[in-house]
């Protein structure tokens, strides 16, 4: 039986990772059978049971599925336990195997493409989703200095400051206190609000001269945050494309046992779609 991998999300119509796995496959002198399985979270297990039925043995979960995925796998690493939720899960014997890669692929991307020293800044993380579980744990283990998380549902961020159990670094602050919590070397958005409405109106009081700003979003989603960067005068302004490619290499590594080299395949996203030219 063909191996089959595939993307899980809802919605999922929009994601990229088709087009990068096959990017990484074209690379390794292969080719990968990877496609797109739109499922609400109620229908997420069935569906998992019927892909493994059919050949699948690896999946990244996007989505509203991360913490459904976390729930449903078998065996967790250490990094996916911290995030609360999984982006990739790999088939074996006892069921499925979950991994988060997210975190791992944002400090690649930030520190090895943009060349970012991320020990001892002061961060701002807003939102307090699966992406921001996911990226949290990784940015403490990067040596930042502190981290503090801003949600919109106050009580998800108090959950997740709990949950990372590192209470000399990381707290949680109210969004309405944004105006008076001081300023940060780097701030990243892990909301989605960028794709309800464009503009992102943040005090800009927020920003250290020279600061360091990050959506983990890409394309249209990302455009009202980094405006609002540019105009605080960030340094950097840096969408979440690069992270999605390094965080899909990890994935591909686990489960073909090759490194890609992700930079063309970076470039030839950027390059492909004006809508995509959103990072520095
Ligand atoms: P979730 O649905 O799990 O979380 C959404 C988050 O956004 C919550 O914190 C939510 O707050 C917040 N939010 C939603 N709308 C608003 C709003 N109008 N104002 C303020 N906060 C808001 O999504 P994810 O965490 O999985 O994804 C977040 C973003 O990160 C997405 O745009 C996604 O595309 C991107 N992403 C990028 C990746 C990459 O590789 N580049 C990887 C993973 C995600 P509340 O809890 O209060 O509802």
């Amino acid at each position: 039986m063909t191996s089959r991998y595939a993307v899980f999300g809802h919605p999922v119509a929009h994601s990229l990772s088709p087009r990068i796995h096959r990017a990484f496959a074209r690379q390794a002198g292969t080719t990968v059978d990877y496609n797109l399985i739109d499922v609400d979270p109620d229908s997420f297990g069935d569906a998992l049971l019927a892909f493994a039925g059919a050949g699948g043995v690896g999946a990244n979960v996007t989505l509203p599925l991360k913490e459904a995925a976390y729930s449903l796998a078998s065996s967790s690493t250490d990094r996916a336990r911290r995030a609360g939720a999984v982006n990739t899960l790999t088939r074996n014997a006892d069921g499925w195997a979950g991994d988060n890669t997210d975190g791992a692929g944002l400090v690649r991307d930030l520190t090895e493409r943009h060349r970012l020293d991320l020990r001892g800044r002061r961060v701002l993380l807003l939102g307090a989703g699966g992406a921001a579980h996911g990226v949290a744990p990784a940015l403490l283990d990067a040596g930042i200095d502190s981290m503090i998380v801003v949600n919109r549902h106050a009580d998800r961020a108090d959950r997740m400051v709990d949950a990372l159990n590192d209470p000399e670094r990381a707290s949680s602050r109210y969004w309405d206190d944004l105006g008076t919590i001081g300023d940060f070397e780097l701030i990243i958005n892990a909301t989605s609000a960028g794709r309800e409405h464009g503009k992102f109106q943040l005090p800009f009081s927020l920003a250290k001269p020279r600061f360091v700003a990050v959506d983990l979003s890409y394309g249209e989603a990302a455009i009202g945050f980094l405006a609002w960067a540019r105009a605080a005068k960030a340094e950097h302004a840096i969408d979440g494309l690069g992270m999605l490619v390094e965080q899909a290499a990890e994935s591909f590594e686990q489960w073909h046992g090759k490194r890609p080299d992700t930079d063309p395949v970076y470039a030839e996203l950027r390059a492909s779609s004006a809508v995509l030219r959103t990072g520095d």
